[in-house]
């Protein structure tokens, strides 16, 4: 009947219970859904009991398998731990500049982990059942400034090939979520490359903020969260998180906590931003690189591959316990992070702007309903077309809203 997505379930959600099935949302969002390929059933029980980490501030939520938790909560000790000794090389004002931290010891960032991380989704979590709208209109901060949402060049990428929802969805997926190159070797699958963990709570707050709505979850074991800022912190587990660093068949290893938490550390970047620097999304890598026409690049020096990389490398550096292959592989993995920041964007391969916006804008130009207050300044989202090599710089890290 309508064609608007948007509208068609602004409608139903009126008349209906809020949870919502989320195939009905528009475009930007949507494609959650999708993109996280959720299953209708879990294997195991929801928990009803709250599940946390040691200290109690991060919940896990009921579907997360409980060998999981286990290895998260032992992540998370061992971060808790940790001690630069007297030989640990000392911290540099890079590093404490960008985190906000002094000492670099386990406290502090555990501390600064916290701030960003609330709750933990299991790989299977499911969307469908979870994901409503909370209040249909709600005023968004900067409601006229949003991130760029970058994507190769037509033709590039398996993704264009896909639906609209579909697609969107993998972009907002890729752009918020590190995907491992350096997995013995076999991080890639078919569909372009295997997601450690995603910053669900981001992409569910971007989601709101293109549709001018609130969006809230239901987080088994753990009630319900609305999500009001990229704070929310809520981080899903995706299939490359518990695979072993080292040994094919253990990965509980100390080494293989220190590359879970700097995925945490990447992740926990994504819930930082505001306007344009909104979430920290990531860049398609340029001509040349490893992961050309992929969005698993920073164009800026303070993003998620930066932190991630820091950390790692302050984590191994600091890891006494690691043997000489773990310290390797995680060398390696800091590296690789370090490889996907862009220091400089050439001027004739100035970023494109993917189509998300300009979708989900249209889409309103033969409805009533008024559309999202950015879409009257649309054009301002392209980036300015330049004829000179353009240096990043840091972003702008304090997030919009706070929970
Ligand atoms: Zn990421």
């Amino acid at each position: 009947m309508a064609s608007n997505p948007i509208r068609s379930f602004l409608n139903s959600s009126r008349t209906t219970e809020k949870t919502r099935v989320f195939s009905k949302f528009p475009a930007g969002i949507i494609a959650l859904s999708l993109a996280f390929g959720v299953l209708s059933t879990p294997a195991f029980a929801l928990g009803k009991k709250k599940v946390t980490d040691f200290s109690g501030k991060i919940i896990f939520s009921g579907d997360v398998p409980l060998n999981q938790v286990k290895d998260i909560q032992d992540d998370l000790k061992r971060l808790h731990d940790l001690t630069p000794g007297p030989d640990a090389p000392a911290m540099s004002a890079w590093m404490q500049e960008l985190l906000g931290i002094k000492k670099g010891d386990g406290p502090e960032l555990e501390l600064w982990l916290r701030d960003r991380v609330r709750y933990i989704l299991g790989e299977d979590f499911n969307a469908d059942h979870s994901v409503f709208v909370a209040r249909e209109k709600h005023e968004y901060l900067n409601p006229f400034l949003m991130p760029v949402v970058e994507e190769a060049p037509l033709g590039m990428t398996p993704l264009q090939t896909e639906s609209d929802g579909r697609h969107a969805a993998r972009l907002l997926t890729e752009s918020l979520s590190p995907l491992p190159k350096i997995f013995n070797g076999s991080g890639f699958s078919d569909s372009g490359a295997v997601t450690v963990m995603s910053n669900f709570g981001s992409a569910l707050y971007f989601t709101g903020k293109i549709n001018g709505l609130l969006v809230g979850i239901k987080i088994p074991g753990a009630g319900e969260a609305r999500v009001v800022s990229p704070r929310a912190g809520i981080i899903k587990i995706g299939a490359g998180l518990f695979k072993a660093l080292v040994d094919a068949k253990d990965s509980t290893g100390v080494g293989d906590s220190m590359s879970r938490l700097s995925t945490f550390f990447h992740e926990a970047r994504h819930s930082d931003g505001n306007g344009a620097s909104l979430s920290f999304l990531h860049a398609v890598c340029p001509k040349g690189h490893d992961l050309e026409h992929i969005n698993a690049c920073d164009r800026n020096l303070n993003g998620p591959y930066t932190v991630g990389g820091v950390i790692g490398r302050h984590l191994t550096e600091l890891c006494e316990k690691c043997s000489v292959a773990e310290k390797e592989a995680l060398r390696l993995s800091y590296l690789d992070s370090f490889g996907r920041v862009i220091r400089v964007t050439a001027a004739d391969a100035q970023p494109r702007h993917s189509l998300i916006y300009y979708n989900a804008c249209l889409k309103f130009l033969s409805e009533p309903e008024p559309a999202p207050k950015y879409c009257s300044v649309l054009s301002k989202l392209e980036p300015a077309p330049v004829d000179f090599d353009v240096d990043s710089r840091p972003w702008d890290d304090s997030p919009e809203g706070s929970r």
